[in-house]
């Protein structure tokens, strides 16, 4: 990994795509450069903004990002098997903010988290909640999104609430808050873990589970889109969302969360919400 400014790498990159193939050899002092140029690969508006930050990344010249694209409306894949979403668009727009181009790995939902502790990312955005647990083995900017838990039952389901819970099983995916509430809550053997929210939701038109448990934005998306399904009223917890990076990784998390504010305040995130999450 090479420390270059990000303009630096946005315009080194013009010249060594070619030759680089993916080595992390070229372009390494920083110093000897000054950002003076305002050309860069990434358009026409990335002028002071991507001048002032420094970032390191696994890729010169590249932001990638980890995530689970099966999590809409944060990320999910389009008929041409591109990326889409909250998560998708912001990330998108910090990567523009800082110079560099996105790469977007879709992975399992555990994957994504592991691959910026392992330094394989640089980010990992999909919809995740900062917990105390997750704190211990990452770092998360500040947050741009709230999510709560809900139950997803059939609409004929005894179910009312939380507290029916107990003697069911129930639907979740594989390494999220709602699995850890549900495993806290009713025990292992009352839970069933899956690769994604959807397939848990196949699993309950099926009749193989009772409910899903599963963060509110997908929740609405799923039931929409599957009929016979409803959600129950009582939301599980309150969340915030983040965008994990790397311990220690403060050159980047600084980088976000100036941008993430400048974002906030200019309404670009307000937009990116709005445009596919109904407002109000
Ligand atoms: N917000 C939940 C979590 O962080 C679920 C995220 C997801 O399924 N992509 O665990």
């Amino acid at each position: 990994m090479k420390k270059l400014t990000a303009l630096l790498l946005a315009g080194f990159m013009a010249l060594s795509l070619a030759a680089c193939g993916g080595t992390t050899s070229s372009g390494s002092s920083s110093e000897s450069t000054e950002p003076e140029s305002s050309s860069t690969a990434s358009g026409e508006t990335a002028s002071a903004e991507t001048a002032s930050y420094e970032v390191t990344t696994v890729e010169p010249g590249v932001l990638t990002m980890s995530t689970n694209a099966a999590f809409p409306p944060y990320e999910m894949t389009t008929d041409d098997d591109s990326f889409e979403g909250i998560d998708v668009d912001m990330a998108t727009e910090i990567a523009h903010r800082l110079g560099l181009e996105l790469d977007i790995r879709n992975v399992d939902f555990d994957y994504a988290l592991q691959m910026v502790q392992i330094g394989t990312s640089d980010i990992a955005m999909a919809g995740i909640t900062i917990t105390e647990d997750r704190l211990t083995n990452m770092d998360f900017s500040n947050t741009y999104a709230n999510g709560v838990q809900v139950i997803i039952v059939p609409e004929d389901s005894d179910i009312a609430g939380p507290e029916d819970l107990a003697g069911k099983l129930i639907g979740v995916q594989t390494g999220t808050t709602g699995e850890m509430f549900c495993i806290d809550e009713f025990g292992s053997d009352a839970v069933n873990s899956n690769d994604n929210g959807m397939t848990a939701v196949s699993k309950l038109l099926n009749g193989q589970v009772d409910a899903v448990v599963i963060d509110n934005a997908p929740a609405q998306e799923f039931v929409a889109s599957n009929p016979g399904l409803k959600i129950l009223d009582t939301a599980y917890a309150d969340e915030d969302y983040a965008i994990a990076v790397q311990k220690g990784n403060t050159q980047l998390l600084d980088a976000i969360n100036s941008i993430l504010a400048d974002m906030e305040a200019d309404g670009t995130t307000q937009a990116i919400i709005d445009k596919y999450i109904n407002a109000g």
